[in-house]
């Protein structure tokens, strides 16, 4: 009774001490538009163990979006089975995965999906709402939050008066503010220049290195992918290659390197700033 995965694992990382984090059985997506069903997951079987930073790529409509989607409990498969930390939440009502996905999941997409009259603080605090702590607990874990993305001096800066990376670290914060275990980034990278994508992937790899957090992260883009230990190769629906990074990257490493270090001011002095060569 071995279901047969797609895809063979190449090589493995340090040998799992405790279960998956993700687990994915035989995951089947099917969105029925009436006259037409689309398969957009077929058989899907997949374990990501804690502290695991997992790029997935693929072209599009190969069905990371909606792999995604399920990881996030923002879907329900059509068929198999998702176990999230040992409990299968693949049945379970809306209600339910919302309490779920409060607790242990962050998101960040390619739009910042900031709200723009609202502050990075209070963009920040947002989730923490549904999170039941006290006003100045919501505070304290925004400024937390914040920090972390090295935010600090931009918390009472609207979304319009930052530029593009920051307006992406205040999601990333946003993301990490109810303390998930497992964030999950649709193409975080894919509105952003070379080199703020690079410092985006340097805050990704600083928090799943210093905090543990599980990383899974679609992209496209090719060199985007050597920052992460692993990569899941989409085709139409099915997972054809898992793969260990070679030769990954450190973007703290790579990012010392790259011309123009410019600051990161939308508002003031953008030219000035800039360094050549
Ligand atoms: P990717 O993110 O890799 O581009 P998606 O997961 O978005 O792929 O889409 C996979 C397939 O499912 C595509 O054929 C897409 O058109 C289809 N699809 C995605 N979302 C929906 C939806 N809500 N309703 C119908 N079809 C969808
Ligand atoms: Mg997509």
């Amino acid at each position: 009774m071995n279901e047969q995965s797609t895809a063979v694992r190449e090589s493995s990382p340090v040998p799992p001490s405790e279960g998956p984090v993700i687990r994915l059985e035989g995951v089947y997506k099917t969105y029925d538009l009436g006259e037409v069903k689309v398969q957009a997951l077929r058989g899907v079987s997949l374990n990501i163990y804690r502290g695991e930073f997992v790029a997935v790529m693929g072209a599009s409509g190969s069905g990371k979006t909606t792999l995604m989607n399920i990881l996030g409990c923002l879907d329900r498969p059509t068929r198999g089975r998702y176990y999230l930390d040992g409990v299968d939440v693949s049945q379970m009502s809306k209600r339910e995965l919302a309490r779920i996905r409060n607790r242990k999941l962050g998101f960040v997409f390619q739009q910042f999906n900031l709200l723009s009259r609202t502050s990075a603080s209070e963009n920040v605090e947002l989730p923490t709402v549904y999170a039941g702590v006290t006003l100045e607990e919501r505070k304290a874990r925004a400024a937390e939050a914040l920090a972390r993305v090295g935010l600090s001096d931009r918390a009472q800066h609207f979304p319009s008066q930052l530029s593009g990376g920051q307006q992406q670290r205040v999601a990333i914060a946003r993301a990490l503010v109810n303390r998930p275990q497992i964030l999950l980034a649709d193409e975080p990278t894919g509105n952003l220049d070379s080199r703020t994508s690079i410092e985006i992937m340097d805050i990704l790899q600083r928090l799943n290195e210093e905090q543990g957090l599980t990383v899974v992260l679609v992209t496209h883009e090719h060199d985007i992918v050597q920052y992460a230990q692993r990569a899941l190769e989409f085709r139409d629906g099915r997972i054809r290659r898992d793969r260990t990074i070679e030769d990954r990257l450190i973007a703290r490493e790579v990012l010392p390197t790259l011309p123009g270090l410019e600051q990161d001011e939308p508002e003031e002095a953008v030219t000035e700033n800039r360094t050549n060569g």
